[in-house]
C-alpha cells in the first residue's frame, strides 16, 4: 500500500467522465488500498480515482474514521438510481479543491447501485452525511466537482 499524490483544480483529469471498471481484481484492489490509505493521510472522508490521475468508476470513503469507528468502503461503478425533491444542505471540502468550503443544496435521499470489491452488486439509499459525500464522489467520477453547483444561500430546506 501506498499513498499518492492528490490532483488539484484545475488538473484536466478532474474533468473526465471515467470509464466503467471491467475487471475488478487484485490490481484494482490494491489500487483502492492506496485510495483509502491517500484519504486518510488527507483527512478525507472520500476519494475518488481522478483524484489520483485515474479516469476509472472508482471511489473509496470511510464515514466513520472521525468518530473512531472506521468504515473502509469501496465503491465501484456506482450509479444514483433515485434522488428525493426534497434537499439537504451541508457545507463541504475537496481534497482536490484545497482551502475551499461551499455550502451545496442537495438531494436528501439518494439510492445508489454499485459494485463492491468482490464484484457483488449493491443497492442502498442514504441520507444525512452519507447521502452528501456519496454523491459528492459519484460527481467526480462524472467530472463534476462541487464548484459547479450553485452555493446554497437561503436556510436548508429538508425533506423526505
Ligand atoms: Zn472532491
Amino acid at each position: 500500500m501506498a499513498i499518492r499524490a492528490v490532483v488539484q483544480f484545475p488538473d484536466p483529469v478532474l474533468r473526465v467522465r471515467c470509464a466503467p471498471v471491467v475487471d475488478i481484481d487484485d490490481t484494482l484492489r490494491a489500487l483502492a488500498a492506496d485510495m483509502l490509505d491517500t484519504m486518510y493521510a488527507a483527512q478525507g472522508r472520500g476519494l475518488a480515482a481522478p483524484q489520483v490521475g485515474l479516469t476509472t468508476r472508482l471511489f473509496v470513503t470511510d464515514m466513520g474514521w472521525k468518530s473512531g469507528k472506521p468504515v473502509p468502503q469501496i465503491w465501484i461503478n456506482p450509479e444514483i438510481v433515485w434522488a428525493s425533491a426534497g434537499r439537504q444542505v451541508y457545507e463541504e471540502a475537496c481534497l482536490s479543491i484545497i482551502g475551499t468550503a461551499r455550502r451545496l443544496a442537495r438531494p436528501s435521499r439518494i439510492a445508489l447501485t454499485w459494485l463492491d470489491e468482490n464484484g457483488a452488486a449493491q443497492q442502498e439509499q442514504f441520507t444525512g452525511v452519507a447521502a452528501v459525500i456519496v454523491q459528492h464522489e459519484t460527481d467526480h467520477l462524472n467530472g463534476v466537482l462541487m464548484i459547479d453547483h450553485p452555493t446554497a444561500i437561503s436556510a436548508p430546506v429538508t425533506a423526505p
